[in-house]
């Protein structure tokens, strides 16, 4: 990367959202830079198998993912490894800094970091995380074969994961703290044919308990009565929904009470030329496509905003005056 570059847009997080935004930047002709920390794909890469996106009946999440990156790296596509730490907003241009030591201008940022598992909060579930509790199926059921385990939660994610570990688990318990699951009907139906899942309704894990090899039992409780009893269980996978990764909002962006971003439909903050896409934002549903619709979205919206940028700060050369130069 020059040291005098300004991008036209940068983007934070490489997942369908990221990659999609990057695909229609650079279709239309925008300096675009994409920082990811990990590898593309975000939490698709965690899912087993996608049926959902159109045009794959059935897709494996890695596989689609990679796909995703193909496609935004057949175009000139800039790529940073690098963990972005600060957007810094500015009037002129925004700023983004990486721990990596990059200090980036920027006209928009389109900020796709998603979200990440959320915690039950009970005693035991740090201390035995690799131990026997997990938030990825696929990352971590190979060492359940045959064994006994419990998925917490009643949505998409936990009746997925649920069915995913069935396929190697001698049984998997389906703990949900209602009597009705939130998951899609295709799901709950799959979850009520499978012989190796039996729900256990009403309930929730209070605390999970170990011995000396990791996770032994989990104490449940029962949202009706209260009662608490004891279950020997060998694994703990937890998917009771997730938590915004908004530590790199900017201040000023408008949240909602649960920490997602308020946006309108062009995926616009409150801060001009600042988007935010995918999981991160507030939605109704949360969805491969929809991420991946947010990044067309932004992508088309930030054309317009820079190109007006340019024409008022009548810098068709992208040079940035002196002091404002990439430090690395
Ligand atoms: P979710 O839809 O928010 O469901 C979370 C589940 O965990 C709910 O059943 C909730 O119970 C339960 N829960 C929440 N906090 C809990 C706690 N402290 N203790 C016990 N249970 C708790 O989350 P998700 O399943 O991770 O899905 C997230 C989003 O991704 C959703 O929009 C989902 O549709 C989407 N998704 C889609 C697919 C797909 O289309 N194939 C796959 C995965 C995820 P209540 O029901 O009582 O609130």
């Amino acid at each position: 990367m020059s040291q005098s570059e300004l991008y036209d847009v940068v983007i934070v997080g490489a997942g369908p959202g990221g990659l999609s935004a990057a695909i229609y930047a650079l279709r239309g002709a925008l300096k675009t830079l994409l920082i990811e920390k990990a590898a593309p794909g975000g939490q698709v890469n965690l899912s087993d198998e996608v049926e959902n996106y159109p045009g794959f009946v059935h897709v494996g999440g890695a596989e689609l993912s990679m796909k995703f990156a193909e496609h935004a790296r057949s175009y000139p596509l800039e790529e940073l490894n690098d963990e972005v730490v600060a957007i810094e907003p500015g009037l002129q241009h925004h700023t983004v800094r990486t721990a990596g030591g990059r200090v980036i201008a920027t006209h928009a940022v389109i900020l796709a970091t998603g979200g990440s598992p959320r915690k039950l909060g009970v005693t035991g579930e740090d201390a035995l995380y690799g131990k026997g509790v997990s938030y990825c199926a696929v990352c971590d059921g190979f060492f359940f074969r045959g064994k006994r385990v419990i998925v917490v939660g009643g949505g998409d994610s936990a009746c997925e994961e649920g069915l995913y570990l069935a396929k190697l688990a001698e049984q998997v318990y389906l703990v949900h703290r209602r009597d009705a699951l939130r998951a899609s009907m295709i799901l709950q139906e799959r979850v009520k044919a499978e012989c190796k899942m039996e729900v256990i309704w009403n309930s929730v894990v209070n605390e999970i308990k170990a011995d000396g090899d990791g996770v032994n039992a989990v104490e449940l409780k029962d949202t009706r009565t209260g009662e608490l009893r004891d279950m020997p269980i060998d694994g703990v996978f937890v998917f009771i929904g997730f938590v915004p990764n908004n530590q790199l909002v900017p201040a000023g962006v408008r949240l909602n009470a649960e920490g997602f971003v308020i946006t309108d439909d062009q995926c616009r903050t409150s801060i001009p030329g600042v988007y935010v896409i995918g999981d991160l934002r507030e939605k109704y549903a949360r969805q491969i496509v929809l991420s991946a619709g947010d990044g067309c979205m932004a992508a088309l919206s930030a054309a317009h905003y820079v190109e007006g940028r340019k024409a008022k700060l009548g810098a068709e050369t992208c040079e940035l005056p002196a002091g404002l130069m990439d430090t690395h």
